[in-house]
């Protein structure tokens, strides 16, 4: 990849030697714009893991730079895609991931209590709300090692009624074999999220329930089945940054680059292992975090990389930084799953602060048929009434 090598490092010079230096820094920085404004679109495989690597050690602003001009090639800059999170199982989740609260291997420290599934007219009753108020995707997630038999006509239904209201639907239910991923496309859902979490030489780390192949294989069944693929990262669980590179490069080697990519920030639960040891020995800085949706912005330019758990805790200058380095999707209110969000009026203050707008659902494409004329022969296209 152009551009990335020529960086020079900044030092104390004479006014003349200053002089050169800014020259030099002012065709590096023209030529990492020039570079993104040339960047092939939907071609994730020019960056090696070097790159990335190289694209982590780069000067700030000169990441920020390139990420925000990348994003303006792919997006409207000011427009962000909004979504609701709803728990619809709750809890006493047989995985034992080492940062989550509804695991039922922490279940004795954490003390969070396990809840039943959610009826479906209080799922749809949370779904209308979401709309009302400006999300565009109602996501709905279950504590399971992945959904049982009996569990799928549930999960169906509520596929199809939350479509029915006009929302995007998105699911993450754990585990899904072909055929749960074929009954959830033929249902209608758009999206279905599976993070990876970390790199696969820090996974042991966090998961010993589930391996990194399994989640590799529910996404290949999801991205197969025709659903969008969602899948992210936790950024502050004690990983490398070599971690961090590694998850990057595990996006960029999939058929394709996930089309929505959340990029958590940690939230230390206490009496989750992970929670607890960060919280004994510090957290990452948020700075990284942000090169972290920056990087992801550039590998992956026309996804959508999401504002995820985390952003609670910080400020809005914080936020905005993160807007910057190409974030364009976050969760609206005041709960995740388990853990606190940021405030839903304080989402929309900072949003007319920033100039941000909300991006509605995408209308579906009509249904159009090919259709030949009797007399010419030729082709042309019909759109169907729904
Ligand atoms: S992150 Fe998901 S799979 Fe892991 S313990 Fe929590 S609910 Fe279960």
């Amino acid at each position: 990849m152009a551009g990335l090598l020529s960086i020079s490092e900044p030092h104390a010079g004479s006014p003349t030697d200053m002089n050169n230096q800014n020259d030099t820094n002012n065709d590096f920085l023209a030529s990492l714009v020039s570079d993104a404004t040339q960047a092939p679109k939907n071609v994730t495989e020019q960056y090696t893991r070097e790159d990335i690597a190289q694209l982590f050690d780069l000067p700030l602003m000169d990441l920020l730079l390139r990420a925000q001009t990348i994003h303006r090639e792919n997006f409207n800059p000011n427009e962000v895609q909004i979504s609701t999170l709803l728990s619809i199982k709750t809890g006493n989740c047989p995985e034992d991931c080492g940062y989550c609260s509804q695991s039922g291997h922490h279940r004795d420290t954490t003390k969070l209590q396990a809840e039943k599934r959610l009826e479906i007219d209080k799922v749809i009753a949370a779904a209308k709300r979401a709309k009302a108020t400006g999300s565009s995707r109602f996501c709905m997630g279950a504590a399971w090692k992945h959904p049982s038999a009996k569990d799928m006509p549930y999960v169906v239904e509520l596929v199809k009624e939350v479509k029915a209201l006009g929302l995007e639907t998105c699911m993450t239910l754990g585990m899904l074999d072909t055929d749960q991923a074929t009954q959830l496309a033929d249902a209608g859902l758009d999206y279905y999220n599976h993070n990876l979490d970390t790199s696969r030489r820090y996974y042991e780390q966090v998961v010993s329930t589930r391996s990194y192949d399994e989640r590799l294989d529910t996404l290949a069944n999801v991205r197969n089945s025709g659903i969008n693929v969602c899948s992210g990262n936790i950024v502050g669980m004690g990983e490398s940054r070599d971690d961090r590179i590694d998850w990057v490069h595990e996006l960029l080697k999939m058929p394709k680059a996930p089309e929505s990519i959340p990029v958590n920030l940690l939230v230390p639960i206490a009496g989750t292992p992970i929670g607890d040891k960060v919280l004994a020995e510090g957290q990452l800085s948020v700075l990284e975090w942000i090169r972290t949706i920056a990087v992801a912005r550039i590998c992956c330019p026309t996804s959508y990389v999401r504002l995820s758990a985390g952003r609670e805790s910080l400020s809005d200058s914080e936020q905005a930084l993160a807007f910057m380095a190409g974030a364009n999707s976050f969760f609206y209110g005041d709960k995740l799953l388990t853990t606190g969000n940021a405030s839903q009026s304080g989402d929309d203050r900072l949003m007319r602060e920033l100039g941000l707008t909300k991006q509605f659902a995408a209308p579906r494409a009509p249904k159009q048929v090919p259709v030949l004329d009797a007399m010419s022969g030729h082709q042309s296209r019909v759109v169907l009434a729904e």
